[in-house]
């Protein structure tokens, strides 16, 4: 009976995981247990105190109507301006649309292309909500696998056996979530050569943990020639401004996807958070290495970076990546796999995640989320005492099974 009322299209789709995950952790803590929660993938820091006074100077100046659909135009030059100095990016205002999120940005540019059947390619591991957002908007996600040998890279020749006459899009992100990956300039070079034989594929790049790198600068994809017209650029406030509840992100499309996504976006939500909107124009005029608070960030997620690899590295049948960037690590788990403890066995990336849950207490999420069942992700959005008292439960969890 219940079914009926419901649409195919949400049974298609599935749970966000790291919500789900996190929505454990929580009603396990309600009843009273001591759960370390790294399975949400947001900053543990406050919002830079420059940007608060924004928002709050926001509320006296009685910013409370309804904003522009694709967002106030200070803000769209802001991003413009930002795209340029920080990417080397070329987009004008009127190509750029605020979102609720980035997570709204990337819905609404499946919404804005997609006809039922178009498929959208995408490596694997991907972040949770791509494939379900495709789903949603009822294309078909294609997927690429990658391995951790291969820094969990996806290559152009892998691409390219992906992209059929059915392919619309494209979408990755780097840094990637969940393996922190990052693709080099030239890699990334040589996957716009690929793109510009297809000149009818959207490509869209996902760069919300574009400034949480530890290798330096990360490379745009739109600015390479003959893809440049047709990126879709992605990012937002929530990870480099530690601004996730904020809910502001934005994208940056050629103009008739950007026209498209604004029209969905003036049905759905009228356009994002008018407080959040002004503090985000402050926000983004501010060059990241001259923001402390940004810079102190940045290093703790680096040293819990080391830290939490070194750990992982030491609990036999864990394998962790070497993620250059986010702050994910994303470990092969697969050798643990038809171990048990005597009351439970472990047979696969769920199994392990609950295990782990119940007798740990440490909440994680599962590969198979991610489009890997081999692996398991760990956030170090969390303190350097927290981290390490989970890494110490696990350790002991994981020498329980034979
Ligand atoms: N892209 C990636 C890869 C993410 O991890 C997230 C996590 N929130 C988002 C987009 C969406 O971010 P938000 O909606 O908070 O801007
Ligand atoms: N992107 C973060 C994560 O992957 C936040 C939760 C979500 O929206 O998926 O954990």
């Amino acid at each position: 009976m219940e079914n009926n009322i419901l649409s195919n299209r949400v049974f298609k789709m599935s749970e966000s995981a790291t919500l789900a995950m996190t929505k454990k952790s929580r009603e396990l803590k309600e009843k009273g247990f001591d759960v370390i929660n790294l399975s949400i993938g947001q900053p543990d820091f406050f919002v830079p105190d420059f940007i608060k006074k924004a928002a709050k100077q926001a509320i006296d100046d009685n910013f409370s109507g309804y904003p522009p659909v694709s967002g106030y135009a200070d803000l769209r030059n802001a991003v413009t301006e930002k795209l340029k100095r920080d990417n080397g990016l070329h987009y004008s205002p009127d190509q750029i649309v605020v979102s609720t999120g980035a997570k709204q940005a990337i819905a609404n540019v499946f919404l804005a292309i997609l006809n039922p059947g178009d498929e959208v390619v995408v490596p694997a591991p991907y972040w949770v909500s791509y494939t379900e957002l495709i789903k949603l908007a009822e294309g078909i996600p294609v997927y690429v696998n990658t391995r951790i040998e291969d820094e969990f890279k996806a290559s152009p020749d892998q691409i390219k056996a992906a992209i059929t006459s059915k392919t619309k899009a494209f979408i990755f992100s780097s840094p990637n979530n969940p393996s922190g990956t990052v693709y080099t300039n030239e890699e990334l070079r040589s996957i716009a050569e690929l793109f510009s034989a297809y000149p009818n594929i959207t490509i869209v790049s996902d760069e919300i943990y574009e400034l949480i790198n530890f290798g330096g600068k990360t490379t745009s994809i739109g600015i390479f020639d003959g893809i440049k017209d047709r990126v879709v650029t992605v990012n937002g406030l929530s990870k480099a401004f530690a601004m996730p509840g904020w809910r502001l992100g934005y994208s940056a499309a050629p103009l008739p996807i950007a026209k498209a996504i604004e029209k969905v976006q003036g049905q759905v939500t009228s356009g994002a958070n008018a407080v959040a909107q002004v503090a985000a124009i402050t926000a983004l005029k501010a060059n990241p290495s001259d923001c402390t608070e940004f810079q102190e960030m940045k290093k703790a997620f680096n040293e819990r970076r080391d830290y939490i690899i070194r750990r992982i590295s030491d609990i036999p049948g864990m394998i962790p990546n070497n993620p250059g960037g986010a702050f994910y690590v994303f470990p092969n788990v697969a050798e643990l796999y038809g171990l048990s403890n005597g009351e439970h066995t472990i047979n696969n990336d769920n199994d392990l995640c609950m295990y782990l849950l119940n007798k740990a207490n440490v909440a994680l999420v599962p590969g198979s989320a991610f489009g890997d069942p081999n692996c398991i992700r760990f956030s170090y959005a969390a303190s350097m005492e927290q981290i390490k008292e989970a890494l110490d439960r696990i350790e002991k969890a994981v020498l329980e099974l034979k």
